[in-house]
């Protein structure tokens, strides 16, 4: 029997309109590339939407075509967020650090049709415009008194293109599978690959963000995305923020514990979100200068493992709850978030540390399960790890055009090249990437965990842990430290630090010092790289065992 229910397609354009009518005083405030803070509201970001997909449509953009940004978290971003999509475009958001020809590799792949830039990124799309086969104009986003000279073939100044046109605009209604957004990998290994979002999974995604048990995102919330609307839609938080009505605080290019403090502390924001890397700057600025959060109840840690000494620091001397998350590009990108179950957040402050460490318990529409080589099921018993799972309406199905094939096995799970235990509570935690995890004797030595550790020492800066090939044990981890400025620690004071704290064959065999440490484009260490740098590297346990 068929419900009588209606059938409303659930779009992107809907969360828009939703926030201007039922939210019209919330603001949204950014940082901009030419300087000034910039301030409006729900209803002005609507109406500019709306004058937005009006000239779109005079461009010629059509339903289906692709229309890409290279542009930090603000204002204009959000409009053309809503704009390109509510037209039935798709919008795909470029992640600006990749190098210059991986830029123009996906900007030919997705076959973008226009390309909106911040000021900033101009000198970038200029060297990169003479590949790019399908682009048919720029928009570079500012107003002609900013704007100069380019060598960009059909510039537009984004400002004069809205002046031009009506914000009277019907977003138009269409099925709720239609493609939305596209945003590629960073790919580790071969050409990055495009995930395509739908209308239905990313507002599917925002009613999840929103949940008490995920992100808890209310209209009583001031919220501050660190996280790039480049990477992975800013975790869904450009789109569950008009759902709920919250005040939004886009950072800009500004990522500095400075710059990023006097915001979060000037609008009073309640709820932050990035990756290791930012909160480290903004606690050493923090720390610096004795400012404290007094606003601020929580905030957002993914993207790479947040390490327990952050955690610690945030919760205990700063009061501010850590929500320790983990996602990924084709899961829109949340899968397990770690708000704390009530028989656990009354647990000693150490007791909690131990599951506030894991990434968090499954999110409501996220399927998890862990399976060995074989493709066993493993027990959730929060002990035994192996490959973990993913299914669920915001989880990808394939990458755009087909690349890398096949994607999910015969019962539509999706590999997400994570090792991970699990847990009858829903808790996860990651050992470790597939690729990163450390070969010893036939076990298993999470990178991860060492890293972590690593970086909890006062004279560590950032920590790397690698497999060195070993001729008895296969792989042993070789530690990779970034020294605090001015400090001299010494591997011997390392090593006492970590010993005792793990099992006895997991301490790395060697440690080793370097200015810096490589990252990707969205601020993962970049173990390829590291093992480039040390291949061949011989540890002193090699020789013993020969
Ligand atoms: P991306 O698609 O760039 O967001 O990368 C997704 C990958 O980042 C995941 O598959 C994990 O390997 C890693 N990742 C994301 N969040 C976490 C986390 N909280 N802890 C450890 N790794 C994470």
């Amino acid at each position: 029997m068929r419900a009588l229910m209606q059938d409303k397609p659930l779009l992107i354009s809907s969360l828009i309109d939703f926030a201007a009518q039922y939210h019209s005083d919330s603001e949204i405030v950014s940082r901009t590339v030419e300087g000034p803070i910039h301030r409006y509201t729900y209803v002005e970001a609507q109406a500019r939407s709306k004058r937005l997909a009006n000239a779109l449509q005079r461009l010629g953009v059509e339903l289906g075509d692709r229309v890409a940004t290279l542009a930090w978290n603000g204002y204009r971003h959000l409009e053309i967020y809503y704009g390109v999509s509510g037209m039935g475009a798709v919008l795909h958001t470029i992640n600006p650090r990749l190098f210059p020809d991986q830029i123009a590799y996906i900007a030919n792949h997705a076959e973008d049709k226009y390309i909106f830039t911040d000021l900033t990124f101009v000198p970038l799309l200029e060297k990169v415009a003479p590949s790019l086969t399908t682009v048919k104009g720029y928009v570079i986003m500012t107003d002609e008194a900013h704007m100069h000279e380019t060598t960009l073939p059909n510039a537009l100044c984004y400002e004069t293109l809205l002046a031009a046109e009506s914000d009277d605009y019907d977003w138009p209604q269409f099925d709720e599978m239609t493609a939305s957004s596209l945003c590629y990998t960073s790919g580790t290994t071969g050409n990055p690959k495009g995930v395509l979002y739908a209308h239905r999974s990313t507002v599917l995604h925002s009613f999840a963000v929103c949940m008490q048990d995920v992100l808890g995102l209310s209209s009583r919330d001031t919220v501050l995305p660190v996280v790039p609307m480049f990477h992975a839609n800013a975790w869904g938080l450009a789109y569950a923020a008009p759902m709920c009505g919250a005040k939004l605080v886009m950072p800009g290019a500004a990522m500095d514990g400075e710059s990023i403090y006097q915001l979060v502390d000037e609008e009073k924001v309640t709820m932050s979100a990035g990756v290791p890397t930012v909160w480290l700057m903004l606690l050493a600025h923090m720390q610096e200068h004795g400012k404290k959060l007094p606003h601020m109840d929580r905030t957002v840690i993914g993207g790479s493992a947040a390490p327990q000494s952050m955690i610690e620091t945030f919760e205990r001397d700063y009061d501010v709850t850590v929500i320790h998350a983990w996602g990924m590009t084709e899961m829109s990108p949340l899968g397990t978030t770690g708000v704390m179950k009530s028989k656990f957040a009354e647990l000693p402050f150490d007791e909690q540390l131990e599951y506030k460490v894991k990434q968090g318990r499954v999110v409501y529409g996220v399927e998890l399960k862990i399976i060995d080589d074989d493709g066993n099921d493993l027990p959730h018993d929060g002990v035994a790890f192996g490959h973990l799972m993913v299914r669920g309406p915001w989880i990808t199905n394939g990458y755009f055009k087909g690349e890398g094939g096949e994607v999910l096995d015969a019962d539509g799970w999706f590999d997400t090249g994570d090792v991970a235990t699990l847990d009858g509570e829903g808790y996860m935690q990651i050992t470790d990437r597939s690729k990163d995890v450390i070969k010893s004797g036939g076990e298993w030595i999470s990178s991860i965990d060492l890293e972590n550790l690593a970086v909890g020492h006062p004279d560590v800066a950032e920590a790397a842990v690698i497999g060195i090939a070993h001729p008895k044990w296969d792989e042993r981890p070789l530690l990779v430290i970034v020294r605090n400025p001015g400090s001299d620690v010494t591997k011997d004071a390392i090593l006492q630090y970590m010993e005792g704290k793990i099992a006895k064959w997991w301490m790395p065999d060697d440690v080793t010092f370097v200015d810096e440490i490589p990252h990707t484009a969205t601020g993962k260490i970049q173990k390829i790289s590291l093992r480039e740098q040390f291949a061949g590297y011989k540890l002193p346990t090699a020789d013993a065992a020969e």
